[in-house]
């Protein structure tokens, strides 16, 4: 029987923010969790009942939600330390690792057994190993490349395992998988390949040609890794150039500022998120918005120094929202992009200087009392929560 001749497996935390919480504080775990700031930014498996996703207003939320969910604010100390935990552990039981975001990574087995029931067994192993020791439900995937093994890591979630090695358990799964189901397709390539495929397996059976004529360069490589070839080796982990993030209205085209604005601070939190976690920050904000003719508008701006402050990011880009003539025509997407990104290195702390929080609040008060004295007025009032 042929098989293939490498393995590539995805680990993938379930609901990674709510997951964390619920490792942090036991007594969580049997609550529905939503994570917020204005809008739903992560949420528990359970809440999916209920229509809740990722960008919904948190008013919205509550009205749909049972009482007893916990809304909890977003806590990225946390997120990253189980991270980084996650993904130490993780390098002790595989052969090589990289890591692909936050909550998920690409790796190769230490075993490289060519029986589906080992590789199982071998795994299940690891998905209990995580959940003991981090807290945290992981769902794997384990086939002949990335791509396949990031689409079966996705199969089963939460709490997910698909092996699948052989050539011809691949073929079936992918007959069964809409084209939706591989990561990286957007909703424009989707409409391009509806004319050619219904499913994964048609896409990997497309002529080179084809592919070529219709798709971008970087399909040639997914086309390959749907096919069992492998195209991409692992790399370490290197700091991105620019952060993106989009969302695209489909169908609902729509020229409401309101829903605009919406989509948009949605792309921004997101953004931000993954800046966070990445420990940059950007210098240059840029937004789009793509018109139902597919005309791009945009705007930019460059900042007088980097930040990651969400609420200087927010209100440059609300400035640029307004400088863009929305009133004659509907739009498609939204998009924001920080580019210009520079790593914010960890200062050493100082035994002879304040602690930043401390300082902050110093400063604070001895402003407030300096306006208190000059103004002869006790209406001013520190309402900050450190
Ligand atoms: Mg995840």
């Amino acid at each position: 029987m042929h098989v293939y001749t490498q393995m590539r497996g995805h680990v993938d935390c379930d609901a990674f923010f709510a997951s964390c919480h619920a490792a942090h504080n036991p007594s969580l775990r049997t609550k529905h969790i939503v994570v917020w700031d204005d809008i739903v930014i992560a949420r528990s498996y359970s809440t999916k009942q209920y229509g809740i996703t990722i960008g919904t207003p948190i008013r919205e939320a509550k009205k749909l939600l049972p009482d007893e969910t916990e809304y909890i604010s977003p806590t990225y100390r946390l997120y990253r330390a189980l991270s980084e935990r996650f993904i130490t552990l993780l390098k002790q039981h595989v052969d090589q690792c990289e890591q692909f975001s936050i909550d998920e990574a690409f790796f190769s087995p230490l075993n490289t057994h060519p029986d589906s029931a080992v590789q199982t067994h071998i795994l299940r192993h690891l998905q209990a190993t995580i959940k003991q020791i981090i807290g945290i439900p992981v769902s794997i995937g384990l086939g002949p490349t990335r791509i396949l093994a990031k689409i079966f890591s996705d199969y089963k979630k939460p709490n997910g395992l698909c092996v699948w090695i052989e050539p011809h358990t691949v073929h079936t799964i992918l007959k069964q998988l809409p084209i939706h189901a591989i990561p990286f397709i957007g909703t424009q390539t989707q409409k391009k390949l509806a004319w050619y495929c219904r499913s994964a397996y048609d896409l990997a059976s497309l002529s080179y040609e084809s592919v070529k004529q219709m798709l971008w360069h970087n399909w040639m490589t997914i086309r390959r890794e749907l096919n069992g070839i492998s195209a991409k080796s692992f790399q370490p982990h290197n700091n991105p150039r620019s952060i993106s993030k989009s969302y695209s209205f489909n169908h609902h085209t729509t020229n409401q500022p309101t829903t605009l604005r919406h989509h948009l601070i949605t792309n921004i939190q997101r953004a931000r998120d993954q800046l966070v976690y990445q420990t940059m920050k950007t210098q240059k904000i840029t937004i789009f918005f793509r018109t139902v003719w597919f005309d791009r508008w945009s705007a930019e701006t460059i900042l007088t120094h980097a930040t990651q402050d969400r609420p200087t990011i927010i209100k440059a880009c609300r400035t640029l929202f307004e400088s863009i003539d929305r009133s004659s025509t509907y739009y498609r997407t939204t998009w924001v992009r920080f580019s210009l990104l520079e790593p914010i290195h960890k200062k050493q702390p100082s035994l002879f200087e304040l602690p930043n929080t401390t300082q902050y609040k110093h400063t604070l008060n001895t402003t407030i009392a300096h306006l208190k004295e000059q103004y002869w007025t006790d209406i001013i009032w520190s309402a900050s929560s450190y």
